[in-house]
């Protein structure tokens, strides 16, 4: 399928519109349009591979950057992109950067301290999996910091992110949205499956009760962090493979817009053979 009218589809099922308030129960968790699980699976091993040429072209031009920043509530599904979009891509032209808890260090400096230094250089894809939203999601929910604190993140956000995209650096924000019934299921799988349990944690519970609290503060970090230059899609995520078709499509259509080119070679090459 033409990668733009495959485009078209996605972006209707989960782009946001900057400036307006998002509601997270204009989506259900469970979409797919009208796509089935039987064409998503060609169509997403199309774009991983289209994947493969468009981050090599990427390196070799090596003047622009992309980030990718994924969020979500536990087990929506943030590892499973990365392992299904990561396949197909050279891993010198990509690097996926984990943020857990700061560490001591970083809490002694502003929260934007630890994530400037691992955004994508030029020429590199760099994936987040979570990021700095979680100074306004976990943070705020658990009152980490006082209110004014974390209200002023936002704003700072938005400056940064801007910062970054005048800099040449394409930013892609992914709220990957799962329904409570499919996180209690996935959450179960984990302790039932011994080669799962390691991911599971008991404070995964207290986020659990807490769904209508994360939920308000996921409705407003996507309301007020989105921006034309840094865009979020809701991505709806109970269904894996309607998950992985949409954000390799976007990731796709956003690198096939780049359009990277090979930097020209030295003038006189073409005709020279080596004996
Ligand atoms: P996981 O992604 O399952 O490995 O868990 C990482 C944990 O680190 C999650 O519980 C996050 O909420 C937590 N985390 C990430 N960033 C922050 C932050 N800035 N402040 C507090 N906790 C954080
Ligand atoms: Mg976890």
């Amino acid at each position: 399928m033409n990668i733009n009218n495959l485009h078209k589809r996605i972006e209707k099922l989960t782009a946001t519109e900057p400036g307006q308030p998002v509601r997270l129960d204009r989506w259900d968790p469970a979409e797919a349009g009208d796509f089935t699980k039987q064409d998503a699976a060609p169509l997403s091993a199309e774009n991983v591979q289209a994947l493969d040429e468009l981050a090599y072209r990427l390196y070799a031009e090596n003047t622009r950057s992309l980030l990718i920043v994924l969020q979500g509530m536990d087990t929506a599904g943030k590892d499973g992109v990365i392992r299904h979009v990561m396949a197909g891509i050279n891993p010198q032209c990509a690097a996926v950067v984990p943020f857990k808890r700061p560490s001591d260090e970083e809490l002694d400096h502003d929260f934007l301290w630890r994530i400037h230094q691992k955004v994508p250089p030029r020429g590199n894809i760099g994936i987040f999996n979570r990021s700095h939203y979680e100074d306004v999601l976990v943070v705020r929910v658990n009152n980490l910091v006082p209110q004014p604190v974390w209200e002023a993140r936002y704003d700072a956000i938005n400056h940064f992110e801007k910062l970054l995209t005048d800099g040449k650096m394409k930013v892609l924000k992914f709220y990957l949205h799962i329904s409570q019934k499919e996180q209690l299921e996935r959450l179960q799988a984990r302790l039932d499956d011994p080669t799962k349990r390691w991911k599971f944690c008991k404070s995964d519970l207290d986020s659990r009760k807490q769904w209508d609290d994360y939920r308000r503060a996921y409705e407003d970090a996507l309301t007020r962090c989105n921006t034309k230059h840094a865009p979020w899609h809701v991505i709806p995520a109970d269904r894996k493979w309607f998950r992985n078709l949409a954000i390799s499509t976007i990731i796709r259509h956003t690198l096939e817009e780049m359009d990277p080119q090979f930097p020209p070679a030295e003038p006189g090459l073409e005709n020279l053979k080596l004996i």
